[in-house]
This record gives C-alpha cells, structure tokens and sequence, in this order.
C-alpha cells in the first residue's frame, strides 16, 4: 500500500498489503478530504470519443444504463485501467456446457456466491488465483488451483515492522515517506537483481519455497516456472497464505492441462480426473489501451497500435489527450500517480501559453518495432496489437524505471521540441 497508495495521502494502517474493504475505505476518505464526490459520475461508461479540431473539443458519447449522453470537453485524460472491463479472457475448454456445477470469472465474482463447505478448482496461477485461493480455501471444503505452467510466488509480511517502529516516533507523513522510499528502492533494486542475476535470484526463491512447503513438497513441478525471475509479474502473497492454506491441506495445486470438462470436474490431459462443485476460471484479462472508447479524430478512427507513446502518457499525433499506463515491473500506480502529476503540468504549461492544443509531434524518426512492455505473461502477448508502440528513442521509449521518469514528469522542465502547442480558433 505505500506504494499503491498516493503520493499526497499516508496509508495509516499497520497491513501493508492490504485487502479490497480497506482499499475502498482509503479511496473514499481521499475523495471526501479533497471534496471530489460531486465530480464522479458513477455508472457511466463512455462509448466513443471524437476529437473535432474545427472546435478543439472532444465530443464523447457517454452511456448511463440505457440512456446515451452527450458531453465535451477539452482534454481527454483517460484512467480506465488496463484491462476490459467486459470481456475477460475466457478460453473455451472442450464439453465445458456439460460441467454441472457452478462456472464463474472472478472479473465477474458476487458476494452471493455459496462457496462454502464445496470443492472448488480454480484454473489459472496468476495474481488473480493466488489472492482466490487461499481466502476462499478458508470455508471451501477444498481448493484445488489447476495450472498450465507455475508463477514465480514470493511470500512477505503483511505488516512492515519498520513501519511501525517508525511510526512509534515519527509523524504519520514523514514515515509514509520513508517506507513509500525504502519500498520504492527496494523494489528497483530486486528487479534490477532479477534481470542482472537471474539464476541466482531463481535459486533464492525456491529455496525459500523449500522453507515454506518443506522437502517432501514437488516445488520442480508447481512452483519452478520456466521463465526467468520478472520476464513476467512476480506473484506476491501476504503472511505465507497461499503455502499455509496448502500444507492444512485444504487448497493443493494441480499442474496439467484441461482435456475436457465432465458433468462433475475436470479430465485431465494426464488422464487424472478432478471433481468440483464450482469451477473458477481465473484465466486472465484482455488488455486494453484505449479503455474501449472508440477514439477518432475527426471521425477517423485512432489505431493504437500505429501510433508512439510519447512519455508513455500521451499518443502522437493525437491533441489534448493522456492515458495512464502504470509499471509492470514495479507498483503500477506509482506511474499512474506520476501521469496525473504530468498532466496537470502539461495543463498549467497550456493555460500559462494561453493556447487551447498541445499535441505530440510524429517523429518518423523514432519509430522501431518495439512494443510498449517487454513481458512474455499471456495477457501481454495476447494484447500487444491493441497497444501503442514504444520509440527508440526518448521522449518515445519506455523506460519502465520510477526513478528516471521522476527527473523527466517531475523536476525537469516539460517544454520540449516534440510537443507542439498551438490556437485553433473556436
Ligand atoms: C489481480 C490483479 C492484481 C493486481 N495487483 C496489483 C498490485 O499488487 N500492485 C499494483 O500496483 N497493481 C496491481 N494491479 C494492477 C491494478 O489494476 C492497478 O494498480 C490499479 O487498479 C490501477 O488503478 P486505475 O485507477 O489506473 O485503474 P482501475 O483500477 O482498473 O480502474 C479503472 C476504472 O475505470 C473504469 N472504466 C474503464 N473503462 C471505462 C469507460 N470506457 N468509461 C467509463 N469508465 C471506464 C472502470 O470501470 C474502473 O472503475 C493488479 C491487477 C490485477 C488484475
């Protein structure tokens, strides 16, 4: 949570690693200290948005259950995450109609679901299983998390003990700052230890996982994957929950593929049969970089994919428009955080000009064949089309590192021979 949590608002708790209620509860205290409750629309979503350069406004079409809306604006500054919303990603498994128990995307989870004392598979062993299983494991009869191939997982407290030591003497801001610092360079540098060190770093983890499962457990085959150490997301699990949840033997892990689904479980290509009342299919996300908007500038479509992120925030070529896309080696908001900052500069630097566009310049000369995020994770393959393209070259590349892009949001001057400020008259 401290580095979750934003730069402007200390995260008090002594969890850190904390779960969905005291996320929300944090949100909404930012949003009543800062009086922002009347500047959310809730349940709109925007359908479409046009940049009309005769006017220099963006016109969106926004929809509110069944009624479509209109509005304009002048900057467009999308935040609407990175994945569908709508469409996770759901393979189809083979006789998957003839499963009679329950099936359910977690994207889609409801608090009515009935889980308790039922044996329950959850395919999939990313971030979303990991979080699943040991918490449903605690009512379930068992949990069974059925994998293609094992996540790197890595276990820390859920309380900091340097947190609180610090915060027994210290005033509440100046240890948030502290802890949001020594995580921030912590995290930089395991990554950086993970791509210089790779086998090293592999060894460490399991030999830790060794620690947590004991030597009987098959760590080679459930928890080895055969990616090195962050070519994808680590898997981070609060207090050991996963392992503890695993040796009370009532979640265990199954690595196989799905043949086929059977009226009572699942065949496995092994040929072992598992059985469930409830099958999770926690098989990921679709990425998705322009938040299902259809975006056009003067009625001409937008391809992302055609298009260089400047700064990784803003898209050239295309005016009066920001989109965040976080970290995917560090904590994603950290970069979600620095593009507000960014944005509002960029803003200020607008109305201090007085001009009413500001758009990337295209630089031919930039363009490589790089996507944006150098990962091999499913969701990111699946979803490179959809993204914008990262240049060889700064403003246009993406260095994925906090503490360079602080110099270049923060500190640095933002004015700068690739973005072009100009007057449209209205
Ligand atoms: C399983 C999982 C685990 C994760 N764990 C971590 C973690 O430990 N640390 C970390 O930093 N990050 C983590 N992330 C990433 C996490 O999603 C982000 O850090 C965080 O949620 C990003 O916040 P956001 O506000 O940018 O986007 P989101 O939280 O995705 O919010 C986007 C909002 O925009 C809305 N929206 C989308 N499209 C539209 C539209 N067209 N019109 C109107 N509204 C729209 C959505 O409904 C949503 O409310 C995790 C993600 C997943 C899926």
């Amino acid at each position: 949570m401290h580095t979750l949590g934003f730069r402007f608002k200390p995260w008090i708790h002594d969890k850190s690693i904390a779960d969905g209620p005291s996320i929300l509860e944090y949100l909404n205290e930012t949003i009543d200290e800062n009086d922002l409750r009347n500047n959310i629309l809730l349940n709109h979503s925007v359908n479409s948005a046009n940049w009309n350069s005769d006017k220099s406004i963006w016109e969106l079409e926004i929809k509110e259950k069944d009624l479509l809306k209109n509005m304009t604006c002048n900057f467009l500054f999308l935040c609407g995450g990175y994945f569908s919303y709508s469409k996770p990603h759901m393979p189809s498994f083979k006789n998957q109609e003839k499963f009679e128990g329950q099936i359910i995307h977690p994207q889609f989870w409801n608090n009515q679901i009935d889980y308790s004392d039922k044996k329950i598979i959850v395919i999939g062993s990313g971030a979303t299983a990991i979080t699943l299983v040991p918490a449903i494991s605690e009512r379930a009869n068992h949990v069974i998390m059925l994998q293609r191939s094992p996540s790197y997982v890595v276990s820390r407290p859920s309380e900091d003990s340097i947190n609180k030591f610090l915060r027994k003497f210290l005033p509440i801001k100046v240890t948030y700052f502290l802890i949001r610092w020594k995580n921030i360079l912590w995290q930089s540098y395991t990554f950086f230890l993970a791509r210089k060190f790779p086998q090293k770093i592999k060894e460490g983890i399991l030999e830790l996982l060794k620690d947590e499962l004991g030597p009987e457990y098959n760590i080679q085959k459930h928890f080895t994957p055969s990616y090195k150490p962050w070519d994808q997301r680590m898997c981070l699990i609060p207090d050991s929950d996963l392992f503890k949840a695993i040796n009370r033997n009532k979640a265990s892990v199954v690595t196989d593929k799905v043949k086929q689904f059977e009226s009572d479980g699942i065949l496995l290509e092994s040929g072992e049969k598992i059985t469930a009342d409830i099958i999770i299919t926690a098989t990921g996300i679709e990425l998705n970089s322009l938040n299902d908007i259809d975006v056009t500038l003067d009625n001409i479509k937008i391809n992302a994919h055609e298009r260089l992120t400047y700064k990784g925030m803003m898209l050239s070529g295309v005016p009066n428009f920001a989109l965040t896309f976080g970290y995917v080696n560090a904590s994603w908001t950290l970069r979600a955080d620095l593009t507000c900052e960014y944005v509002c500069r960029l803003i200020n630097l607008m109305d201090k000009k007085g001009v009413n566009c500001c758009a990337p310049i295209d630089d031919e000369n930039a363009y490589g064949d790089d996507d944006l995020i150098d990962f091999t994770s499913g969701y990111v393959q699946r979803g490179l089309h959809h993204m914008p393209k990262q240049g060889n070259k700064a403003p246009w590349k993406n260095y994925q590192n906090y503490l360079k892009d602080i110099f270049a949001v923060r500190l640095f001057s933002i004015k700068d021979s690739n973005l072009n400020f100009y007057s449209q008259k209205k």
